[in-house]
Order: structure tokens, then C-alpha cells, then sequence
């Protein structure tokens, strides 16, 4: 890492000067650079730029979760503050693209005009869509539409080598198979910068309700295709949507007490946050470890398997016990924020960690793009 003043004078002039142009003074950050390029050329320019200098670079949407993973501090910060619009929204084709710097909210906002929705997570106020598929988030609503990367058509990025890639198709019908647009959701930036995005859209149902149950799992046995099952320490809700007939007949069927809105838990801001994630029919065992580990506030996913809990302060050894329960189900335990050096954030490497160091060498050779932020410290 250099300090300030010591990159300044080592940059080429050129590439100073490409710096100084792109300077984002929207954002304070300590860092000898922060730069919001206007085009993806240009955000290749600059990590050209910063690999051939050797510069460790971040990247920045709206800033809501970059501590997590162990990140190495970086010198330039690439935002994506001046690629935030809507490029192409085609409501007749159920498809958007999107610079990732637009925030979900506006996003989800300008396309309920037409009763669509991009499915994105519910609670991620101030979220970018290029930060929300760097981190691989789903929202709530994954029970019925599956997770983010499923929605994710095509991706336009700026390698950590400089170069402007495109990856998937921009159509919902394409046997493209597999492709990079799987790949760099959920990458964590480690790859480049993200930045544009076409997505699949859905229409809203046009009716919805929350229904307040006692027992979660019981109720979703009875429930055909909810929205989301979630459970908090306040009780848990089923989240229903369809025709107004159909939404009705659950809610009776299922028999608690019903909104005719979708009622989402209170997100979870505690220091220290976790996330357990184990197969669907573990997940009342999860809610007990989040619970042992002194969690104050969580919200179990039924049917998902995921678990989320806020905690006062890390408890190094209980955490290491829930992980390792979590692992021996084949499951994981991410520290979300708050981990420190007594703890690994992810926990054992995935067996596929050969082939993500590959993956990873390929994008960014020279090492610069969120260097060991990702399992393994990859
Ligand atoms: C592993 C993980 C799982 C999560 N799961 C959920 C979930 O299921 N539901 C939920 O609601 N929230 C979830 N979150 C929180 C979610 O990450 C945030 O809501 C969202 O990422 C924050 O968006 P942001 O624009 O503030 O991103 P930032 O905080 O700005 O960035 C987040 C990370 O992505 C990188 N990044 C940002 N923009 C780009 C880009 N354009 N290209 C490349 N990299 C970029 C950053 O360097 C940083 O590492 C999860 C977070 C993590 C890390």
C-alpha cells in the first residue's frame, strides 16, 4: 500500500491526470484517490492504469456494506456514482438495463409505474444494483423467484486488466448456458468493477398480504408458493401474493392475522452481524445457535435456510462453535461486519477455492481488485 503522498508522485502523469479528470468529490473517503468514471471505457482506463502501477483498488456503490470479507486498504476507490441511470427499460419484454450505481430503491420505484419488479432485496435502502450483485444479496422474496443471480441476464464490466467485457445475453430466452454474469455476482468486486446490468423483471402480484402465524414451518406446509416465510424473535409471517381471490383463500386457510400489505422485519444494523446459511430443513436448529451466540435481533428464511442476527459484541468461541455445526450440515457462517482478526469472516474455503485463485489470476493478474477480500483471502 502507498501512502498519499508517496502514489502521487510515483503515477505517471498520464495516468494522474486520467485520476484528477474522474475525481469523485461526492465521496469522502480516506484514500489517496476516489474516482467516478463516467462510461465503462473509462473505468477500464483507470484500472488499466492502476494495475499497471500495481495501485490496490476498491470499488464503492452506496457504501452500505464494505467492510465485509477482509479487504486489504486500498489507495483508489472506483465509484460508480456517474453510472446510475436507466439505459434501456423494456416493460413489454420484462427486461432493464441499468448503470450499476443506480440505487434498487429508484430502480424498483420508477418500474412499479408499469406493476414490474426486479425482485431485489426489499430492505436495501441506499443499495447500488452493482453492489447488491457484487455481493451476491437476495431479497426476502427468493422462496418464490429464486435468488438475484437467476434475474441476472447480461453484465457489462471493466476487467482488473483493463479491458470492457460482456457477459450473458440480453434476452430472457438464450442457451447461452452458463456465463460470466453468474460469475461476478456474488464476486465481491474481486474480478473488476460492474458496470452495467441487464435484468429480468416480474410482474407484481396484484394482491398481497402478511399473515401473522405461531409456528412458521407448520404454516408454510400449508401454504402453497408464499412469497417469503420469515421468523424474528417478534413471531413469525407468512408473505402471500397473487390474485386477490387467491391471497384471500390462504390467509383464511392458514388462519393468523392478516395485512393486506407486505410488512418486511426492520433490517438488522447490530455491530456485529452473521449469517447462517443451511439446508432448508435446518433452519430451526440455526435460529437455536444464533440464539446460544447471544443474537438480539435475527430473521430466519424457512424454505431458504438462511439466518440472520445481529449481536452486541463478538463471542469468538461461540461463533466458532455455530460455524463449525453450520459447516458439518454442509452449510456456512459468514461474519457479515464486525469481524476482527480473531475470526475468519467466511470461515473454511469452499472446495472450489483451485478454480475461483484461477478465475481470480485471469481477471485481475496483477493482483489489484479488492485484494483478499474473498474466502481464502483470495
Ligand atoms: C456476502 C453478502 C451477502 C449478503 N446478502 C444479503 C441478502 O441476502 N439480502 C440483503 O438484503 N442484503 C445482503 N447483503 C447486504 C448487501 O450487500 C447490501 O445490501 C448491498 O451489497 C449494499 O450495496 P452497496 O451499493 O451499498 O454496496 P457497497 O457497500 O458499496 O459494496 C459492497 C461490496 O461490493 C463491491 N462493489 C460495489 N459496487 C460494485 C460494482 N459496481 N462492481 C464491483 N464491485 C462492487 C464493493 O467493493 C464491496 O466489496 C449481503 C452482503 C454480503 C457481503
Amino acid at each position: 500500500m502507498f501512502r498519499s503522498a508517496e502514489l502521487v508522485t510515483a503515477l505517471r502523469s498520464v495516468t494522474r491526470e486520467l485520476f484528477e479528470r474522474l475525481r469523485d468529490e461526492t465521496v469522502d473517503a480516506d484514500a489517496a484517490y476516489v474516482v467516478a468514471p463516467a462510461s465503462i471505457e473509462e473505468a477500464a482506463a483507470v484500472l488499466a492504469a492502476a494495475a499497471d502501477a500495481g495501485i490496490p483498488t476498491t470499488f464503492r456503490g452506496g457504501g452500505n456494506r464494505r467492510q465485509t470479507g477482509a479487504p486489504a486498504a486500498a489507495d483508489l476507490i472506483v465509484t460508480t456514482t456517474r453510472l446510475a441511470s436507466i439505459i434501456d427499460w423494456r416493460p413489454d419484454d420484462l427486461t432493464v438495463i441499468v448503470g450499476a450505481g443506480l440505487p434498487v430503491d429508484d430502480l424498483e420505484s420508477e418500474i412499479a409505474e408499469r406493476s414490474q419488479t426486479a425482485v431485489l432485496p426489499e430492505t436495501a435502502a441506499g443499495s447500488t444494483i452493482g453492489g447488491v450483485l457484487a455481493a451476491g444479496a437476495s431479497g426476502y422474496r427468493r422462496l418464490r423467484y429464486g435468488p438475484t443471480r437467476d434475474r441476472v441476464l447480461q453484465v457489462r464490466m471493466a476487467t482488473g486488466y483493463g479491458k470492457v467485457v460482456t457477459g450473458g445475453s440480453p434476452v430472457v430466452k438464450s442457451s447461452t448456458g452458463y456465463g460470466m454474469a453468474r460469475l461476478v455476482t456474488g464476486s465481491l468486486g474481486s474480478l473488476g468493477l460492474i458496470g452495467e446490468v441487464t435484468l429480468k423483471l416480474w410482474s407484481r402480484p396484484l394482491a398481497v398480504s402478511t399473515v401473522r402465524v405461531d409456528d412458521a414451518a407448520a404454516a408454510y406446509r400449508r401454504t402453497y408458493r408464499p412469497l417469503a416465510v420469515l421468523e424474528t424473535p417478534d413471531g413469525a409471517s407468512l408473505y402471500l401474493g397473487g390474485s386477490a381471490n387467491q391471497v384471500a383463500a390462504q390467509a383464511v386457510a392458514i388462519g393468523g392475522r392478516a395485512s393486506p400489505n407486505l410488512a418486511w422485519p426492520e433490517p438488522i444494523t447490530d455491530p456485529v452481524r452473521v449469517e447462517m446459511r443451511v439446508p432448508a430443513a435446518c433452519v430451526e436448529e440455526a435460529i437455536r445457535w444464533v440464539q446460544r451466540i447471544g443474537a438480539t435481533r435475527w430473521i430466519a428464511q424457512h424454505g431458504v435456510g438462511i439466518v440472520s442476527a445481529g449481536i452486541d459484541a463478538l463471542d469468538v468461541a461461540g461463533v466458532g462453535a455455530a460455524r463449525a455445526w453450520a459447516e458439518s450440515v454442509s452449510g456456512a457462517l459468514v461474519v457479515l461486519a464486525g469481524a476482527d482478526d480473531r475470526i475468519d469472516p467466511w470461515g473454511t474455503p469452499p472446495p472450489s477455492i483451485e478454480i475461483q485463485r484461477r478465475i481470480k489470476a485471469a481477471f485481475d493478474p496483477a493482483g489489484i481488485c479488492n485484494p483478499s477480500i474473498l474466502p481464502g483471502r483470495l
